[in-house]
């Protein structure tokens, strides 16, 4: 048998990159001509139709059946002439994957005829044989039947020939299967909820639009590497791995040159993604070796939210091309940066006003200073919300690990900002250079003070000018999931906000006076989460255990606060998800995390047994061969001097080898013993203690082998294979 490891090797040796033959289009040409958006709405629907559709999407209309078939006629107008042969429903199911299920257009109508049909009623409704999609229970009291349902403020796309039809996903009973119902519930609520708070400032508000802008972090890795690591290819991460000599200790790759393999790899992708009009903008090398990041310019929402999941697919597939595969996981390899997804968020009102942007005269500063102020309060109030909807197995490896955001929610704001929040809670005031200051904060001239922006990174929740940035995100992570929860909590805070207001001002207070006592309010009672040290500190640890700051470490713990009174209290009344549909949500999350776990042990279980304990023992006889050959010849008086490298290197490796097949032994025990509990919560609580500590132990280990036995028979492409080769 030959070394797969080797055979991986010497493909890569041979590797050229892949060139990528463009197009001599500017993008401006290309971009969204493989979506129908309003420009393909215009040429395809009749202007009253066109109209129609628009306020739908802008503004929320409802859309009635004849809308529906005049849609679904122009949508296969358009798919056809650009090659397409089949359409699907393309959903957001709890998986945090996404699904679709095709069909033809074709309709036989006899004698060996058949002509392209689709209809309203395809476009608005379809029902996927949905049973195996998770649940947590909701559909298995009930029906198997689940519903997709058109989302038309997410424009259809085409993906290989295939129409796809952006739709929420329901059961039988009308229950949120997925995330984008949620999602799009939460946005309404806050667009509802902010618009209120909004004709406070300016009367002629009417609609507040809430805007995304992620930062989707991935590692790329050879494809022949990567099929060579049975762990990468079933968990998505190393479960084992000596760290390599060099690592990211030099900090050369952040901002580097991008290799020229990887760069033919990135134009195919943004070629692609600008023609699904995705806007992606930014890219580059990140911190960790052969880790790159990407950004698009910020949407609304729901659109950028699902810009996000086709990105995701898009990396993976175009990564094939090119002989790479992408990893998406938050903690790829131990020991090296992790990949996290920044979510740059605000709000945007229909007048043009960014919400979190800071303005150019008193009321305008006085709305920032507000909107600031409601943020702040809603992330303290919900802190324990907004932990668990980025909560997951990936994501424990990486939060608090001293590279990325610490599981405790705390926001940084920035000086300027804090001393004003510092100077409303103490005089009462909005400081008189307030504006002249915060203009220099924003200006685009880059601060320079290096400690400055140094903490600013580490903060989980941070103001950046105009905007939130939420950091503790994942990778991998549906941002549905943060988007919801964040939304969810704004728009609460902004009704109760405005209820204050106005009551103080039924008691005859003035506006501004009643708005200025509920900033004030929300200013100290919110100012436990405010922080602008170093959040990856010790120190931070403890002040913020002293504030009486929740620090859920791990997925099980932190699930909970799905179900807690408040999270109930906060989704019920704004009408996003019903307690049985938190529940549920809970049970699946818990559910995906013991699955995780679970492949994670059996992966290293079996890499342990099959894979590294035979590879071991073979250098070991080697080594016994060795000695015994070495006592044929040398003086029996010098031998044990003469052989004692040899002899000390097999007793270590006798020592990894029996530690690593009783750790085996022992967690997969307490595997069975998991398992056999009753509730999912439980097993998840056995997983986290009993199971996840193996982990480390195991590794140790066979990491410790993998420096003592014969490079020649390692099996499996080691650190600096994987990092360093492009
Ligand atoms: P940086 O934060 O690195 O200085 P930018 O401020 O340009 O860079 O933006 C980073 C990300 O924030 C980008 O994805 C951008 O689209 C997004 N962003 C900028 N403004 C907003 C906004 N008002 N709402 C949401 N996202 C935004
Ligand atoms: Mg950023």
């Amino acid at each position: 048998m030959e070394n797969l490891r080797f055979k991986a090797l010497e493909k890569l040796f041979d590797r050229q990159p892949v060139r990528f033959v463009g197009t001599d289009k500017k993008v401006s040409e290309y971009f969204g001509e493989l979506t129908f958006g309003k420009e393909a709405m215009r040429d395809y629907l009749t202007p009253a139709t066109y109209q129609r559709l628009v306020n739908s999407i802008d503004k929320g209309d409802p859309i009635d059946r004849e809308i529906a078939d005049e849609v679904a006629a122009a949508l296969k107008t358009w798919a056809l002439s650009k090659g397409v042969t089949h359409y699907t429903h393309w959903f957001h199911p709890l998986t945090g994957a996404t699904a679709e299920k095709h069909d033809a257009f074709i309709v036989p109508v006899g004698y060996g005829r058949a002509i392209e049909v689709f209809k309203g009623d395809e476009l608005i409704q379809q029902e996927p044989d949905a049973s195996s999609f998770p649940s947590g229970g909701i559909r298995s009291t009930f029906e198997a039947r689940g519903y997709t349902a058109w989302d038309p403020t997410s424009p259809a796309f085409i993906i290989d020939k295939t129409l796809c039809i952006p739709t929420i996903f329901i059961s039988y009973t009308g229950e949120a299967l997925d995330y984008k119902m949620p999602l799009l519930r939460a946005l309404s609520a806050l667009d509802k909820a902010a618009t209120g708070v909004m004709k406070l400032f300016d009367p002629k508000t009417t609609h507040v639009q809430a805007t995304l802008g992620w930062e989707q972090e991935y590692f790329l890795v050879d494809n022949a590497l990567y099929s060579a690591r049975p762990d990468l290819v079933l968990t998505g991460r190393t479960v084992f791995g000596h760290p390599s000599a060099k690592d990211q200790q030099l900090s050369d790759h952040y901002f580097g040159v991008i290799p020229s393999r990887v760069m033919e790899f990135m134009k195919e992708f943004e070629y692609e993604a600008h023609r699904l009009g995705i806007p992606v903008k930014t890219r580059h090398n990140e911190v960790a070796p052969n880790q790159f990041e990407l950004a698009p310019v910020f949407e609304e929402v729901n659109l950028a939210v699902d810009h996000n999941q086709l990105v995701m697919l898009l990396l993976q597939k175009v990564a094939r091309k090119h002989n790479m595969r992408v990893l998406l996981h938050e903690k790829p390899f131990a020991r090296v940066n992790g990949s996290g997804k920044h979510c740059n968020w605000s709000m945007a009102s229909d007048r043009g006003v960014n919400l979190l942007s800071p303005g150019k005269n008193a009321n305008e500063n006085f709305r920032f200073i507000a909107m600031i102020a409601i943020v702040l309060k809603a992330v303290e109030k919900h802190a324990d919300l907004l932990r668990a909807a980025i909560a997951s197995a990936g994501n424990d490896l990486r939060l608090g690990a001293h590279e990325a955001p610490p599981a405790i929610i705390s926001a940084f704001v920035g000086n300027y900002l804090s001393e004003a929040l510092d100077s409303i809670e103490t005089t009462g005031e909005i400081p008189n250079d307030f504006k002249a200051r915060l203009d220099h904060q924003i200006s685009k001239i880059p601060q320079i003070t290096r400690d400055n922006t140094d903490r600013n990174r580490t903060s989980p929740f941070a103001f950046t000018g105009n905007k939130f940035e939420f950091r503790a995100v994942g990778s991998s992570h549906n941002v549905a999931s943060p988007m919801i929860a964040l939304n969810a909590a704004v728009a609460d805070q902004m009704n109760e906000f405005r209820t204050k207001v106005e009551a103080f001002m039924a008691d005859g207070m003035e506006k501004d006076k009643a708005i200025f006592e509920v900033v004030k309010e929300y200013i100290i009672s919110s100012k436990r989460i405010r922080f602008e040290g170093n959040s990856y500190s010790e120190e931070w640890v403890a002040e913020a255990a002293r504030r009486g700051l929740s620090n859920l470490k791990n997925t099980p713990t932190a699930l909970k606060a799905y179900v807690s009174p408040q999270t109930v209290e906060l989704f019920e009344k704004n009408k996003i998800l019903t307690e049985r549909e938190l529940k549920a949500r809970f049970e699946i999350k818990l559910e995906n995390y013991v699955k995780k776990v679970q492949i994670e042990a059996r992966v290293m279980g079996d890499l342990a047994i099959n894979h590294i304990i035979p590879i071991a023992i073979r250098y070991q006889n080697t080594l016994l061969e060795n000695v015994k050959g070495l006592k044929e010849v040398i003086d029996p008086k010098t031998f044990t001097t003469i052989a004692k490298n040899q002899l000390q290197t097999i007793k270590n490796i006798s020592e990894h080898i029996s530690q690593i097949k009783s750790l085996v032994d022992e967690m997969v025990e307490q595997r069975k013993i998991a398992n056999a509990l009753e509730t999912i919560e439980d097993q998840a609580e056995a997983y986290l203690n009993n199971v996840l500590p193996f982990f480390e132990q195991i590794r140790y280990h066979v990491d410790k082998l993998e420096m003592l036995v014969d490079d020649e028979l390692w099996p499996l492409p080691k650190y600096r294979e994987l990092l360093f080769s492009r």
